[in-house]
């Protein structure tokens, strides 16, 4: 088997039965990041949740909104010391 048909059965295989996309990173409650267990497609979904392909753009989005989401959950934490 060489390589181009070890890349061309997953696809194959994906286009007859369709995706099997499983979590594996969620960014907010809302946006998360899916992968095909099977060919390795990445996709997330879009504002109105509608499955997209995963570009690097939209990877560098989902960084910043993590590091967004990161800095406001350390200034709740800092807030919370500060009160009790
Ligand atoms: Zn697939």
């Amino acid at each position: 088997m060489n390589v181009s048909s070890k890349l061309f059965i997953p696809k194959l295989y994906c286009s007859v039965v369709g995706h099997q996309y499983r979590i594996t990173k969620k960014v907010t409650n809302h946006i998360k990041e899916y992968t095909c267990s099977c060919c390795g497609k990445e996709v997330t979904n879009d504002a109105k949740g509608v499955l997209v392909p995963l570009t690097p753009k939209l990877k560098f989005i989902h960084l910043g909104l993590e590091q967004v989401i990161i800095k406001r959950r350390r200034t709740k934490r800092s807030k919370m010391k500060i009160v009790a």
